[in-house]
């Protein structure tokens, strides 16, 4: 066996939040390593499929403080106002960007578009080495560094010595196991059916949350007239609707969604995803931390998932930056623990709480989420809080996300 490679840092994952981490870390003077199981162009990348992805004002600014902005900005679609309901009842509310003095709340991108740009901004940095296909098959440490074996597909095994490892390697993260880090999970039973849908009336920036018996449905706006739905069923309701025709399924959705978009003319392909909700025993064993979803794996219907995760790699990057010499240092992965700590907690209190009280059939809650929704629409201080926190702007923030550098 060769000696070991030598890195700071190693992330195991290049999906969404581990190619964002890698890009963010690029800036500084440090020797990067990303391995990454599938290709990101890859048909079967899990990250990068046919998935839309809402992404709120902090992430924007997040994703511009690393250089993927500009060449995401033309496959964006702007969220200039959401518009909430229920089906079969009274309770509706709209929320506008331009009543908080913004052209929008965040906006909608295709997951194949973020890999596109992710992966040549990772791949264009001197600092940041990308293994692909590859996978992390073991990890040891102690007080000074670790020790992570590489599995390079033909490429043979490898051995890379690094000061810190992250696991970004998705909600069962195969890296935060050989870490010896738990998570527990709780399932939704629900399953999320996704596809981009064309409808007849143009969408003008709408997003529209509406929820249903079987669950939340999400139309969001898309580039070029289309729109991306996550429709949230029980899982023989969604197997069920994956095996009908185009045409039988366009169907079906028109009766579950209605008719504020006059007919749906068109679907794309559509994917299922079993939904639960995975947490994280812990941030950081020694020099072992999480970032992403193998964090936390929260349900989308208010797709915050990715933004979460977002602010996890600009959160990191920053403690990184403001600590020269070891990145994997206790002190810094404590706070970065601690810091982070607070924003999945309160993520996934609201996120989980939405799902709770629209999906319950009890009285009380029906009629108070009713209720809920006509107050929210007359009291914009209500609307405010539920767009700022929507947007990602509450509680501390990466400087990346106010739109600054990562600093000294
Ligand atoms: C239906 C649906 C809709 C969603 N909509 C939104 C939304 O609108 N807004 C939002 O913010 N979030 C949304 N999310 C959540 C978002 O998709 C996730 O939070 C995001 O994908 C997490 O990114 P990640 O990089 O942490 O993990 P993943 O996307 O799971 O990526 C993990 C990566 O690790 C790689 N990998 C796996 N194992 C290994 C290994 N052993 N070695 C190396 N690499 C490995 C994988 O190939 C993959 O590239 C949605 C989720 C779902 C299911």
């Amino acid at each position: 066996m060769n000696a070991p490679a030598q890195f700071d840092i190693v992330i195991a994952g290049g999906g969404m939040v581990g190619a964002s981490l890698g890009a963010a870390l690029a800036s500084l003077p440090l020797r990067v390593l990303v391995v990454e199981a599938t290709p990101p162009a890859d048909a079967a990348q899990p990250s990068y499929d046919d998935r839309a992805t809402a992404i709120s004002e902090s992430s924007r600014r997040i994703l511009q403080g690393i250089g993927c902005w500009d060449a995401l900005a033309p496959a964006a679609a702007p969220i200039r106002s959401i518009h909430v309901s229920e089906r079969g009842a009274f309770g509706v509310t709209r929320l506008r960007a331009a009543e908080h003095g913004l052209a929008s709340f965040g906006c909608v991108v295709e997951n194949r578009a973020l890999g596109e740009v992710l992966w040549q901004r990772l791949q264009a940095e001197p600092g940041v080495t990308t293994w692909v296909p590859a996978k992390v098959t073991a990890v040891t440490q102690d007080q000074d560094g670790i020790t992570v074996r590489v599995d390079r597909g033909e490429g043979g095994e490898a051995v890379v010595a690094a000061r810190l490892l992250v696991a970004a390697d998705g909600a069962r993260s195969p890296t935060r196991a050989l870490a010896g880090i738990a998570a527990a999970t709780r399932d939704y039973g629900q399953v999320a059916v996704i596809a981009n849908l064309t409808p007849a009336v143009d969408h003008d920036g709408t997003a529209f949350e509406r929820f249903t018996p079987s669950g939340p449905l999400a139309v969001l706006p898309l580039t070029r007239g289309r729109t991306t739905i996550v429709w949230t069923l029980a899982p023989d309701r969604a197997a069920a609707v994956m095996a009908l025709d185009d045409a039988a399924f366009l169907a079906e959705f028109q009766v579950a969604f209605g008719y504020r978009l006059g007919l749906f003319r068109k679907v794309g392909r559509r994917a299922s995803y079993p939904l639960a909700l995975v947490q994280a025993v812990d941030w950081h064993l020694g020099r072992v931390a999480l970032a992403g979803n193998a964090a936390h794996g929260i349900h989308p219907v208010a797709g915050q998932g990715f933004n979460l995760g977002l602010r996890d790699a600009a959160a990191l990057a920053e403690l990184v930056a403001r600590r020269p010499g070891d990145p994997g240092h206790p002190a810094l992965l404590e706070e970065y623990a601690e810091w982070r700590e607070a924003d999945r907690a309160r993520t996934v209190r609201d996120t989980d709480s939405l799902v709770q009280v629209f999906t319950s059939e009890l009285p009380t809650l029906r009629a108070g989420r009713r209720l809920g929704l006509v107050g929210m629409d007359l009291l914009p201080p209500a609307r405010a809080l539920v767009a700022r926190r929507g947007m990602g702007l509450a509680g501390r923030l990466p400087r990346l996300a106010l739109g600054q550098g990562l600093g000294p």
